[in-house]
C-alpha cells in the first residue's frame, strides 16, 4: 500500500527513545538510528502498516535487533519491489517539475 504522498514530507526519529532502546539491547544507538531511519522512510514509501517480518516489523524484538546487528534486518522482497516503485514514480514527478529554489 502506497502512502499518500510518498514523494515528500518528513520523518520524525525521538533521538532519546533511540538511545533508550539501544540501551536496553546494548547496542550502538547509530545501528538503531540506521534502522529506525528506514523503517519509517519505509512507512513514507510503503503506507502506515506494519509487516509480519522483516524492516517494517513492529514493535520489534530481541531477535529482531540481533538480525539488525548483523545485518539481516531487511526488507522483504515484496516491500523492495513497491519502493523501488515509488521511488521510480517519484524521480518521475520530481524531473517533470522545475527545480526547487532555495531562499534564505
Ligand atoms: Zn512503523
Amino acid at each position: 500500500m502506497a502512502s499518500q504522498q510518498p514523494c515528500g514530507g518528513s520523518i520524525d526519529l525521538f533521538f532519546d527513545r533511540i538511545v533508550d532502546v539501544a540501551g536496553l539491547y546494548h547496542l550502538d544507538p547509530a545501528l538503531v538510528l540506521g534502522h529506525v531511519a528506514a523503517h519509517e522512510i519505509g512507512h513514507r514509501l510503503l503506507g502506515k502498516g506494519h509487516a509480519r517480518e522483516g524492516l517494517m516489523r513492529s514493535p520489534w524484538s530481541a531477535r529482531d535487533f540481533e538480525r539488525a546487528t548483523l545485518g539481516l534486518l531487511l526488507f522483504t522482497a515484496p516491500d523492495v519491489e513497491t519502493i523501488r516503485g515509488e521511488a521510480a514514480a517519484c524521480e518521475r514527478i520530481s524531473s517533470s517539475e522545475p527545480s526547487a529554489v532555495i531562499r534564505r
